[in-house]
């Protein structure tokens, strides 16, 4: 479609010609199965290795391996669920945010309802972020994982990942996964991932394919498979290896951190243009930042109904979100707004921008000057 313009690169981006060729390619020349002992099979077995040790080296994971999935959902309850039952021993408490994408809280949900776990949900402080003391002031004897975002989906919030991850080495009983669908190629500059024992990745974030992604493990670590059957990737996740898909998911995070730094300077610079405008205009919103600002989110509630002004705006051909596509159809306002204290008024017309590289300031101009005219117009 023409003339569309696209401020919703959080729920998922257009995949990037370059990884489709890749994609392309690997179905035609390497088909086989790399579970095959045969030439060709052997093959792809090698390729499938080198993705993995292309993303490991590119994230600068040291003690690492790689599990393919279809994308973070399923990465996430393979690391919440694979890790509680199987380390069931050490304890049944977990410690997650209340502001966790809804694969992170369901599979937390299911282990307390149906196995018995309990959760402590920490709250973000009042710039939108999980403090490392918040974390380690939850820790019981009972403790067995710690899961916290990197990146918050709806308002955007970087979490202090490392950090905590430091602190928690004094607790070597604890495992500690984190959820990085919007960190990877979202920052200025990769952040060190080494204090991470299981990291959630996608690919359709960053212009990847959509249902493509991986968990990410120190190696030392076992987890309940929860998909059991032939024994592919270590056996912790059965099923015919997808080489193409792997080949793709390499390619799609090569290409967002080559390009990381300068895509957040183009991406910064749209930000401080929206929130100029936004900031002007008291009257019609309110900004709900965390801070630091992460520039690639920008999420406000509107004084009037959020979801009439996002529905106008895609009237005008302009795509942004209410609140996270993931929960926008369930949900009556935004849990994660909410948890920043904000009022349900607030928490119910919300919202959210997410930014990429490939828009430009022409676009960013007609959405300032058509939101502004919606606003005017709405009763
Ligand atoms: N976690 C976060 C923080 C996300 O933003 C999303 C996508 N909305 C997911 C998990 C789920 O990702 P996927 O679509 O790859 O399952």
């Amino acid at each position: 479609m023409n003339n569309i313009i696209y401020l919703d690169n959080a729920s998922t981006t257009k995949v990037d010609e370059r990884v489709l060729e890749t994609f392309n390619k690997a179905h035609q020349s390497y088909f086989a199965n790399p579970s095959s002992i045969h030439k060709l099979g052997q093959e792809a077995t090698y390729l499938l290795n080198r993705s993995k040790d292309e993303i490991l080296s590119n994230l600068k994971l040291k003690d690492h391996q790689i599990i393919y999935t279809s994308g973070a959902t399923e990465a996430n309850n393979l690391a919440i669920k694979g890790a509680a039952l199987e380390y069931k021993s050490r304890g049944k408490h977990i410690i997650t945010s209340i502001y966790e994408h809804a694969s992170v809280l369901e599979a937390v949900k299911q282990l307390s309802d149906e196995f018995g776990y309990k959760v402590t949900y920490v709250r973000p402080n009042s710039d939108g972020i999980i403090t490392v003391d918040n974390v380690i002031s939850q820790l019981t004897s009972e403790t067995v994982l710690v899961s916290i975002m990197a990146v918050n989906n709806e308002i955007g919030a970087i979490n202090p990942i490392k950090e905590i991850g430091e602190a928690l080495k004094k607790y070597p009983k604890v495992i500690y996964h984190v959820d990085a669908s919007q960190l990877i190629g979202k920052t200025d500059k990769l952040i060190d991932l080494n204090t991470v024992d299981l990291l959630t990745i996608s690919a359709h974030k960053i212009h990847g394919l959509v249902g493509y992604g991986a968990l990410i493990k120190r190696k030392k670590l076992t987890l309940l498979a929860l998909s059991s059957g032939g024994g592919q990737e270590y056996n912790f996740r059965s099923g015919t290896n997808d080489l193409a898909g792997a080949l793709a998911l390499a390619k799609t995070i090569d290409l967002a951190l080559k390009s990381q730094k300068d895509n957040y300077e183009k991406v910064r610079f749209l930000a401080n243009r929206i929130i100029e405008y936004l900031s002007s205009k008291p009257e019609y919103y309110e900004l709900n930042l965390p801070h630091p600002i992460n520039s690639y989110i920008i999420n406000f509630s509107t004084k009037k109904k959020g979801s009439v002004v996002v529905e106008a705006l895609s009237n005008h051909n302009i795509m942004v979100s209410s609140i996270s596509a993931c929960s926008s159809s369930k949900e009556k306002g935004s849990y994660v707004v909410k948890s920043l204290g904000k009022s349900d008024e607030t928490a119910n017309n919300t919202v959210r921008i997410s930014l990429d590289a490939t828009n430009t300031s022409e676009e960013i101009e007609t959405f300032i000057k058509t939101i502004d005219q919606i606003m005017g117009e709405i009763r």
